[in-house]
């Protein structure tokens, strides 16, 4: 047993400055007054920091300098965990860009591993953005490789029999009855990388689609007589929209106005890191594409953007400090509503008793000082102590 004492404890419903936090074999035991805390129990100060669920990233394609697409292994998400953790991620959707099949198989197969009692902490599942996505708005993802999905893809995106499997798709190019087969098998469909008029994108929804990947970008964006995907993901109450808050993605006025417009709990933040997060590192390739981190961006030759050069504490502190989101609320974005989306809540995204020992902790200026990962304790550095 575990007692966290002199933290401002944000559990995810309520802030306060007067709690103790208890862990034990991994999982928040209880919350309680100081003077409660059972003699003989180890305490470990927070200093008067901020103590919050831990960071849920739903698409992290890299970091640490390594690029999930190019090495789909174990090992890997070991590195890629490690630095996401010192951005207060305590767990994540390994992200594989529209590849090959064979990329797609050795990336489940690495999940499946990592999934497994003694493998990687804070992997949660598998995101396969792709590829049945529109060319039309590919992105940085390869021409060569987008199409419809064959059965082999479908048996593909069904096959992690633990964790959470999402996909990110097109509509128009799978169409529904592809939709609802996924749905119904488990998988958390996302609309994305799509030209979708609105009629497809509601047909999409309808189907079983519970969210859209990077709300404005590379989608169908809102006009006046063809509200297109971004319109439909808006006005659709129900639908999840994940974003990206790094200042360059997204123009601080339409995250305002997604912001406003979706009720509380739909909007969650993402960070489509890559790998230079968390590491020296400044440029990379993805695929034959070189790519280099210019002014806080990736960006190809063409200045197009490929993923982003941030984590979630950074999109944390641009919602607060940019926006003027309130830290609760830019909390929640980061942990507790991608926990709705995914279908790890109450376990994870809240600091109640029973929930898994997935914590952050951060100090005033929004700098992750440690985090816990099922109890285990690991500094801003990523060393397990
Ligand atoms: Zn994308």
């Amino acid at each position: 047993v575990e007692a966290l004492v002199d933290a401002i404890v944000h559990t995810g419903e309520t802030c306060d400055s007067g709690l103790v936090v208890l862990i034990e074999a991994g999982r928040v035991v209880d919350l309680l007054p100081p003077h409660r805390v059972p003699a003989g129990v180890v305490r470990h100060s927070l200093q008067g920091d901020h103590l919050a669920p831990g960071f849920i990233d739903a698409q992290v394609n890299g970091g640490g300098g390594a690029l999930f697409n190019q090495t789909p292994s174990v090992a890997a998400l070991g590195v890629i965990a490690a630095a996401h953790r010192r951005g207060g991620t305590t767990g994540f959707l390994p992200t594989i860009i529209s590849d090959q099949r064979p990329v797609r198989q050795a990336a489940l197969a690495a999940v499946a591993a990592a999934l497994r009692p003694g493998g990687v902490p804070g992997v949660l599942g598998l995101h396969l953005e792709g590829p049945h996505l529109n060319p039309e708005r590919r992105g940085i993802h390869p021409a060569a490789v987008l199409g419809p999905p064959a059965e082999a893809d479908l048996q593909l995106a069904t096959g992690l029999r633990v964790g959470v499997t999402l996909v990110t798709l097109a509509p128009e190019v799978v169409g529904v009855a592809v939709i609802r087969r996924l749905a119904a098998a488990g998988v958390r469909v996302a609309l994305g990388h799509s030209a979708a008029a609105y009629d497809q994108a509601l047909a999409g929804f309808a189907a079983g689609a519970t969210g859209v990947t990077h709300l404005y970008n590379a989608m169908s964006p809102l006009g006046s007589r063809e509200p297109g995907l971004v319109g439909a993901a808006l006005d659709q109450p129900e639908v999840w929209c994940g974003i990206i808050a790094d200042g360059h993605h997204v123009h601080d006025a339409a995250l305002r106005l997604a912001w406003r417009a979706k009720p509380v709990g739909r909007l969650f933040l993402v960070s489509d890191a890559m790998p230079p997060v968390g590491s020296e590192i400044s440029t990379f390739t993805l695929g034959e594409v070189p790519i280099t981190v210019e002014g806080g961006r990736c960006v190809d030759a063409e200045g197009r953007l490929a993923g982003s050069a941030i984590d979630l504490a950074a999109a944390v502190r641009h919602c607060v400090r940019r926006l003027g989101i309130p830290l609760d609320e830019a909390l929640r974005m980061a942990s507790l509503y991608p926990a709705r989306f995914l279908g790890l809540a109450p376990e994870r995204g809240l600091i109640v008793p029973g929930a898994v020992a997935d914590l952050v902790r951060f100090d005033e200026a929004l700098t992750v000082r440690e985090v816990w990962v099922s109890g285990c304790r690991h500094s801003s550095e990523g060393a397990r102590r």
